[in-house]
């Protein structure tokens, strides 16, 4: 009973926080500003299925792909088993499903064992391709400190957690073999049989004991790496599913229209408006031409810096940072991650939203890093979970071209020619067809 009572308050415990942190995520998220969100539904659920069931982006690079493939279906899977540990947990059973699912429950424990094993192999690559071979992709300035370090801490913990399921089936395996009661015979577990000579030697009571501290091991591990997820780069795992659904499904690299300059256009060169832009000019709401800070993106781009896996994939294929420019759109998404939380913890403290004189651009993101990108959309076709840092960087970039009239010289130069000339050449209209007569 005493066991129960504990196992309830630590479950209301991890609830209780989990909920106070997504709640937190969704308030920063819906700082931005709403988006219109087109498209069949079943093309968003394609979408869903390919890229974040499926990790069809991933196999670009198979290896890779075949290991994080190993992490995602162990993990995912053997977390089913969290729902039978819950169920101990809460009832005061053991084992529950073995009764449930009789001579079938050994083959389903040895499956998830053998995907224990395939994490814990594929974590320590992980790790070694991270610490020892060092992928120029994982060394650069962004994901240096805490991001290095939460890199490792997420793969040192599923390790343990799948040491501690495995460990925790060695010791219940004994158990079973001296027949304990309580530990009613499932049948052989085979790959964590492998562990059972640590533990030969233990008397039957310390034996109850070690599998009691794995059981509990593996339980409040998982409970407390899910409270951990917000703040990490792994909640990945969850947010990659509705960042896939919304998706951007429009043609590749095609840049939309600011609203407010298409009705000036139209209105200058006598084109009617249609209603929409009819009835956003008579609420003459003007706003803000292009981001500054993160409340002028959309909930969209807030979401895929929450969703970023900081894989660096987007940054290892930029052309701008190849040819060592200042500018990684892996950094984009994180730093506007970043501002996104700071405002969120300043809301927090405050109550609403105090002025605090800082912004995405210039505080967190430069001049430099937006003027280096040649809108290629490298990053967003090479990015596993869909998202597209280039949408963050023209927002920005539209802002200090527009609002802070800050163009470098070369284009403020094809600005001029495309109003006077209508084309980015220096040379009148009217000679725009000379080259047939040579
Ligand atoms: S669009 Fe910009 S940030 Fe993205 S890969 Fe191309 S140059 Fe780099
Ligand atoms: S934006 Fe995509 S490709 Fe780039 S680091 Fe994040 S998840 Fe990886």
């Amino acid at each position: 009973m005493i066991s129960q009572l504990l196992f309830i308050a630590c479950l209301g415990i991890c609830a209780y926080f989990l909920t106070k942190n997504i709640r937190n995520i969704i308030r920063n998220i819906l700082l931005g500003k709403p988006k219109e969100m087109d498209g069949a539904k079943w093309d968003r659920w394609k979408m869903v299925l390919l890229i974040a069931f499926g990790q069809k982006k991933m196999f670009a690079r198979p290896i890779s792909a075949l290991l994080h493939l190993c992490v995602y279906v162990g993990f995912v899977i053997i977390n089913i088993e969290v729902l039978e540990i819950v169920t101990d947990g809460l009832l005061g059973t053991h084992r529950i499903l073995y009764p449930v699912l009789g001579s079938f429950y050994s083959i389903v424990i040895n499956f998830f064992e053998m995907l224990a094993i395939l994490v814990i192999l594929a974590c320590v690559i992980f790790l070694l391709r991270r610490n020892v071979l060092k992928l120029p992709r994982f060394t650069m300035s962004e994901i240096r400190q805490f991001p290095l370090l939460d890199a490792n801490l997420i793969l040192i913990v599923e390790i343990v957690l799948m040491f501690a399921f495995l460990n925790m089936n060695a010791t219940d395996y004994l158990l079973q073999s001296r027949n304990v009661e309580h530990y009613a015979s499932t049948g052989p577990f085979i790959f964590s049989h492998f562990f059972s000579p640590l533990f030969e030697g233990l008397s039957t009571s310390q034996l109850v004991f070690a599998e009691r501290f794995f059981w509990w091991a593996h339980i409040i591990g998982i409970m407390l790496f899910a409270n951990y997820l917000p703040f990490s780069k792994h909640l990945h795992i969850a947010m990659a599913f509705p960042n896939t659904y919304y998706s951007n499904l429009e043609a590749k690299g095609k840049l939309k229209n600011m609203p407010i300059v298409t009705r000036e256009v139209k209105t200058m060169l006598g084109v009617p408006l249609d209603e929409v832009e009819k009835k956003q000019a008579e609420s003459n709401e003007i706003g803000r031409f292009g981001a500054k800070d993160v409340t002028d993106l959309t909930w969209k781009n807030l979401m895929e810096a929450y969703t970023c896996t900081e894989c660096g994939r987007c940054s290892s294929v930029c052309p701008a940072n190849i040819t060592g420019k200042k500018l990684s759109p892996r950094k984009i998404m994180m730093d506007t991650r970043d501002r996104m939380e700071e405002i969120g913890r300043n809301i927090d403290k405050n109550g609403h939203f105090l002025e605090d004189g800082k912004s995405l651009f210039g505080n967190y993101i430069s001049s430099e890093e937006l003027l280096a990108c040649t809108t290629c959309n490298a990053c967003a076709e090479a990015c596993p979970v869909n998202i597209d840092p280039l949408d963050i960087i023209v927002q920005l970039r539209r802002y200090r071209v527009m609002e802070e009239a800050k163009a470098p010289d070369s284009w403020n130069a094809m600005f001029a020619n495309l109003e006077n000339n209508q084309a980015p050449w220096k040379f009148s209209p009217s000679d725009r067809f000379n080259w047939a007569n040579q």
